[in-house]
Order: structure tokens, then sequence, then C-alpha cells
């Protein structure tokens, strides 16, 4: 076999994920059944940084879960680096949870109260380095994170809320790994911390370059850190592609809707962005159609309104002639005619002087 170039070597995804399900609760039951993941499919790309973006209830905790193999597919794979995640023996399998951390969203849940930020970190290098060295090694992970060696034999109360998470990390990186799941690891924090702490996960993927998976429900964050964007709707993937595309020409209706509600630090933005629905917060999925119609403002002015009520659009890539890039996905049968209609539902808007739109309330 030809050995691979090494830009083939970098354009390589890390993860694949193939027509994944996840099913919470017990067969048959179908009452307490929950699809909190429904055929998804992405690749995560080397060194990129990812953003998983939805409401509340999207499956975003979900896939990070099943990306770090916290959790089984009801269905489909999870790759890593080519090898089904499920499919590891003992060996590969601690290499994989060595790879591949998470951090969380809340930094003092995942901190042992009695445990000392020398203990924490340690627990990483022991198997690996002698003790003369250990010292050295656990004042570095301190630096690379921001923190001072004086910090060493505290305990996780004296720290505050950015300083913890900052531990955390520092812990996950004790083990060098090439990928950072991270779980809205800044929305328990202060506004004010927030940017210190993207700004180190930013500082990593540069320096280490890591390859990072951003769960988050916001829009600023994903506009700071993330090359790519995938959005998740009621567990189906409705939209992936690059950032500025997602965020300012997506191709689905409710990319659109969501980016509209999102906090952008711009109300301009935010009250000319059109968006219609009676039916807040989380609904049953549809059993046919496209998973997002009961709720699709554009419903009407699209092609044809009924097949987007009894066929399900499948996820397809886009021509490159009408994206920018290539690899933007979408699952609208009607996605072409998005921009055009959604361009005129805003003119209209910015027409008439009605009340403004309502909001969609919290993202999370
Ligand atoms: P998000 O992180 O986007 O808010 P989640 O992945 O946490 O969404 O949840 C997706 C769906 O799966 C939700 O309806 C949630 O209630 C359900 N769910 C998540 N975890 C479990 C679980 N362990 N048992 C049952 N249902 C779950
Ligand atoms: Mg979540």
């Amino acid at each position: 076999m030809e050995p691979s170039a090494p830009e083939e070597i970098a354009r390589e995804p890390l993860f694949v994920v193939r027509n994944l399900d996840k099913v919470y609760g017990r067969p048959g039951r179908n009452s307490t059944r929950v699809r909190a993941l429904d055929n998804v499919s992405i690749e995560v790309r080397r060194g990129e940084a990812l953003g998983l973006v939805g409401e509340s209830g999207s499956g975003k905790t979900t896939l990070g879960r099943l990306l770090v193999g916290f959790e089984s597919p009801t269905a489909g794979s999870v790759l890593f680096q080519g090898r089904d995640i499920a499919q590891m023996r003992r060996a590969e399998l601690g290499h994989f949870r060595n790879m591949v951390q998470m951090v969380f969203q809340n930094p003092f849940a995942s901190l042992n109260p009695f445990r000392t930020v020398r203990d924490v970190l340690s627990s990483g290098y022991r198997r690996r380095i002698r003790r003369a060295e250990l010292r050295t090694q656990l004042v570095e992970a301190l630096e690379r994170v921001g923190l001072h060696e004086s910090m060493l034999d505290r305990y996780p109360f004296q720290f505050s809320g950015g300083q913890r998470q900052r531990i955390v990390i520092a812990r996950a990186l004790t083990v060098q790994p090439s990928v950072l799941i991270a779980d809205e690891p800044v929305s328990a924090l202060d506004v004010s911390v927030q940017a210190q702490v993207l700004n180190l996960f930013k500082a990593l993927q540069r320096d280490l370059g890591l390859t990072i998976v951003m769960v988050t429900h916001d829009l600023r964050v994903v506009n700071f850190l993330c090359d790519r964007v995938a959005v998740l709707y009621l567990g189906r993937l409705v939209e992936v592609g690059e950032r500025d595309e997602v965020i300012n020409s997506s191709w689905h209706p409710y990319t659109r809707m969501l980016m509209s509600a999102a906090p952008n630090g711009d109300p301009e933005v935010r009250s000319t962005r059109p968006w219609v629905s009676s039916e807040l917060g989380a609904a049953a999925p549809p059993e046919e159609g496209c998973i997002f119609a009961p709720r699709c403002w554009l419903r009407e002015q699209l092609g044809n309104p009924e097949r987007c009520l009894s066929a399900r659009p499948e996820s397809r890539e886009l021509p490159v002639e009408i994206t920018a890039s290539p690899g933007h996905v979408v699952e609208c049968h009607f996605a072409e005619e998005v921009p055009h209609y959604a361009r005129l539902a805003e003119e209209q808007l910015a027409a008439s002087d009605g009340p403004a739109l309502p909001g969609m309330g919290s993202l999370r």
C-alpha cells in the first residue's frame, strides 16, 4: 500500500459516527422510551473545534457521551481512528480512554473535595514518570492552564469556579489526550471568567493540536471557538457545516430559528430574524415527515408543505455551487429555497411594525 501523503493524514477524520441511534428506556415500553439520537452520521476532523448546538433535550450530551464511550449505541457505530469503539479490547480501550477526555459543565461536581490539586493531577502521571520528575510535570500542568504552583496543596473549595474548571482541564491533559469533549464547560461560570476559560480551550487547540468537541447552547461560544457547527433537533442532526455558513447563511429553517433566538449580543439581529411558532418547548417527534415540520415557520412558503409532513428528508450534502465550502450537510427537502424565503420573511418583518417576535427563551 502507498503511504498516505501528510495532507491526507491531516484530513483523515478522527471520529466517524455512522447512523447512530440511542434509545433510552426498555424495549416494548413505548411510553417510557426516548429516542435521544436518531440516525446521526457525522465526522470529527483532527484538530478542529466542532460545536454541537441545539435546544435542551436535543441530544447534545448523549452524543458527547457516546463519543467518549460512556454509553453504547442502540444502533450504528462510533469509529475512532478507524476502529469501532464498541469492538475495542481492553488495552485498546484503555488507550482510547486516555486519548479522549471529557470536561463537564460543573467543575465542582467533578472534583473530589478531599483531594488537593497535587493529588488530583498526580494520578494521571504516576504510572508514567518517576517521582523526581513529578513536581516539574505538575508545575507545567498548572502553568499550561494558567494556574500557579503555589496552588498545588489547596483543595477545590479554595478555588473560584473558573479556576476549578482549569484544574479539571489540567487533570484531563495529564494523560496527553488528543480530544477534549466539553459539555457546556463555561455555562456554570460567571460571564467574566467564561472568556478566560474559552481562551484556554482555544490555546490548547492551537498549541497542542487538540481536537475539541464543544457542546453548547451559547452562540457566543460557537463564534469564539468553533470551526464547524452541528445542529441537533430532537435527536436528529439537521445541519452541519463551517461555522460562518451555519450561523449566517444556514439552509435549515430550524438553524435560522435557533440563531435568531440565540444571545449574540446584537439586539438588532435578534429582532429582525423571523421565526413564528405557537408550540414552544420540546415537542414529541412526529412519526413521519420532517422532524421539524410541526414547528417549521417556512413550511407554507416552501415548495410542497404536504411532503414535509409525510416524507422524512434525507440528510444530504449541498452542492458546492451554492455553499461557499464543501461538506455542508442539511436535512430539509427544500434547503435550496430556504435562504430566499427567509430573506423575504425578514424583509416583511422589518417593514411591519408589529409586536416583537417571541424569543425562544433559554436554549439550554
Ligand atoms: P441535551 O444535552 O441536548 O439537553 P440530552 O442528550 O441530555 O440532551 O437528552 C436527550 C434526550 O434523551 C432528552 O429527552 C432526555 O430526557 C433523554 N435522556 C438523556 N439521558 C437519559 C437517560 N439516562 N435516561 C432516559 N432518558 C434520557
Ligand atoms: Mg446537555
